[in-house]
């Protein structure tokens, strides 16, 4: 069973875009929350945010506001306590903000401040929990932080594909999960801006259910079933609750229509 990574204090009102607003957070939490047991994470400590990130990138974010500090630590928490989580078989969807994929070591940008999924694979790498990960990107937009990040580490392979073309991009991430080598955990940066309705106008509620099972088969099938997610981007507040929703049901390894879509 898929459990939730929540706290109320995402819901904090800190500087940012107006299209990441709490808003987001609270439609998908009280989607997902009948469904799935909540688990509340702690801040993560600043050591494992310097894993990834630079002492003056760190002191940047914390000269924002004390609320943009604290909810970026709480974040990156957040993705903590899924790969902890998933370390011990235990599958989860963390519902975080502010969002991490274009966070670099020392810039940040997107409406993200510290990467949150770069965070929770390097402390895992780091402390000998894992060898080998890999990094599923569904945002629509590229996750160059992430990339750029482990580009010099071959144990993090990063997928992040592109294609105009519905079909062609469902088939193009098939293609890259299908190659995927064994490895010890997939982390997967979920957003969900490329829906039809939203900024990126090209999926179905229903496609983010078959990509949720085709992680949740490959992370069986190379993972030893090993595999946590985190929210990124997603805009589309009507269908957003819904679409993270089949996109959960998925990753249980639901298959068939879910009973989002
Ligand atoms: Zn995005």
């Amino acid at each position: 069973m898929l459990k939730i990574i929540y706290h109320e204090d995402y819901l904090t009102d800190y500087f940012t875009s107006l299209a990441e607003n709490p808003l987001r957070i609270s439609i998908i939490y009280n989607k997902l929350k009948d469904y799935y047991a909540t688990v509340e994470p702690e801040k993560a400590s600043k050591e494992s945010i310097l894993r990834v990130h630079s002492q003056e990138h760190l002191e940047k974010v914390q000269q924002e506001s004390m609320e943009t500090y604290q909810t970026a630590m709480l974040a990156a928490g957040g993705a903590l306590c899924s790969a902890h989580l998933a370390c011990q078989g235990q599958p989860s969807f963390a519902i975080i903000r502010p969002p991490g994929h274009h966070a670099g070591r020392s810039r940040y940008g997107g409406f993200c401040f510290f990467n949150n999924i770069a965070v929770a694979v390097a402390e895992l790498l780091e402390t000998g929990l894992i060898r080998k990960a890999v990094i599923v990107d569904i945002d629509m937009h590229r996750g160059d932080g992430t990339q750029d990040i482990f580009a010099e580490t071959s144990s993090v392979c990063v997928i992040d594909v592109w294609s105009r073309q519905r079909e062609a991009y469902l088939e193009l991430l098939q293609d890259e999960l299908d190659r995927v080598e064994e490895a010890d955990i997939i982390a997967v940066s979920a957003g969900f801006d490329l829906y039809v309705e939203d900024w990126g106008g090209l999926l179905e509620s229903s496609d983010f259910h078959r990509i949720g099972c085709a992680i949740h088969e490959t992370a069986h099938a190379k993972a030893r079933g090993r595999y946590f997610s985190l929210l990124e981007g997603g805009y589309f507040l009507n269908d957003l609750g819904k679409n993270v929703l089949a996109f959960c049901q998925g990753l249980e390894g639901k298959k068939g229509e879910s009973d989002a879509v």
